[in-house]
């Protein structure tokens, strides 16, 4: 396949990988993206960028499911100015990995995860190698930038935690046109591009503590309240409640933990569970219900129940002129014919809360996929793509950027 590169030269295409694999080898959890916010803050500031950093980028009334004991924040934003004055543009890179333990393997062996039991396992690491790329290429052509541009790297995308704080500053409300996207979702092919118009699911994470009483298995297991049980049926009553509904909902009990010991009745159970629908109201519907189930089972068996949302988004669209204007560009680099116009994303992504409020302030916004082949799904330990994506997904927004403007 010749795909053809206008911005992305030889240099630039080293550095996305050297990048890329660094990002990979030290993988940081949700609002704990230290050393990464670090090193793109330097890079930016090196190119000439003004950076903002921390509660400069993200509310932290509004930052959700912070890990318990974690105060910073992270997240930054670089400008760059065109030189021409005219519209604002911002394009979103998300920045966290997810907890998972990564499998070396031939392929991976040089740039395998550093931080055990964390893993870029989303991409996420590829996505910000290429916003360090893109911001290169931008600070070269500066004379063709109309406006200001905007790169957003933002903490938390899993489990839609970040976004909302960073919206809740102002970054989104006074922009032209924003655009996003991601590795391997959706398409499989080097050179596809895929404008994803729909099927951005809305979802809720909860948190579910249930409280009991402890008290001796044998001897007086009347005198407690078991925890244990109560989180065991709630999952089993909330799956039989999904399997049976007729919306087109998602439900899943990704954990639970519960008790002490072998002969003590369990007084705490904590459950991590999230709900997602085609629509938003679908959505808040399941919320509900499971809501209510969890009520239910804490009355049966004499214990307490809390719920906590950590995570909400809602469903979104992309604009249909931005999409356009993608498909032209794939046009130019010869990937005209692998472009997909209409695409479905099917499953959530915090940045349609960032899409949302630009579109709702006058404002268009747009989603592409980018394809590759991949060793492994998304949020698996194997999981890793065809680094040559990274080109591909750098050239795109370039041309989208620069060629926008003249
Ligand atoms: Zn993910
Ligand atoms: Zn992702």
């Amino acid at each position: 396949m010749d795909i053809q590169y206008v911005f992305v030269n030889e240099d630039i295409k080293q550095k996305l990988i050297e990048d890329r694999r660094d990002f990979h080898q030290h993988p940081e959890l949700g609002w704990m993206e230290l050393r990464t916010t670090k090193k793109i803050a330097e890079r930016l500031r090196e190119l000439g960028y003004e950076v903002y950093l921390g509660e400069e980028v993200c509310d932290p009334a509004f930052c959700m499911g912070v890990p318990e004991g974690v105060t910073s924040i992270t997240g930054v934003i670089g400008i760059l100015q065109g030189e021409k004055s005219g519209k604002k543009t911002a394009i979103r890179f998300d920045m966290d990995a997810l907890p998972i333990q990564e499998v070396q393997t031939d392929i991976n062996t040089s740039y395998c995860s550093k931080n055990a039991g964390v893993m870029h396992a989303c991409g996420h690491d590829g996505h910000m190698a290429v916003g360090l790329g893109l911001a290169e290429i931008l600070s070269q052509n500066r004379e063709y930038l109309d406006g200001e541009i905007r790169l957003i790297f933002q903490p938390a995308e899993e489990g839609c935690k970040g976004s909302k704080s960073i919206v809740a500053k102002g970054w989104f409300d006074d922009l032209d046109e924003f655009y996003s996207g991601h590795i391997g979702i959706g398409c499989r092919e080097l050179g596809q591009i895929g404008a994803c118009m729909q099927g951005f699911l809305a979802s809720t994470k909860l948190n579910i503590y249930f409280h009991g009483k402890a008290a001796h298995a044998a001897n007086a297991p009347q005198e407690g309240r078991n925890a244990l049980l109560a989180a065991a049926d709630f999952t089993v009553k909330a799956y039989d409640f999904y399997r049976s509904c007729s919306e087109d909902v998602r439900f899943n009990v990704g954990r639970l933990v519960s008790g002490s010991g072998r002969n003590i009745i369990a007084d705490e159970a904590y459950l991590e569970v999230e709900t997602r629908g085609t629509t938003s109201e679908s959505n808040l519907y399941m919320k509900e219900q499971i809501s209510k189930i969890a009520e239910t089972v804490a009355g049966n068996y004499g214990v307490t129940y809390e719920l906590k949302t950590v995570g909400d988004v809602f469903t979104g669209k992309s604009d249909r002129s931005l999409v356009d204007c993608g498909y032209r560009i794939a046009c130019d680099m010869g990937l005209g014919e692998k472009f997909l116009s209409d695409a479905t994303f099917n499953a959530s992504e915090d940045v349609v809360t960032m899409m949302n409020r630009v579109q709702e302030h006058g404002g268009k916004a747009a989603y592409f996929m980018f394809g590759t082949e991949l060793y492994a799904e998304h949020h698996n330990p194997y999981f890793d793509y065809d680094e040559e994506v990274l080109s591909v997904m750098t050239e795109f927004y370039a041309k989208l950027l620069v060629k926008n403007t003249n």
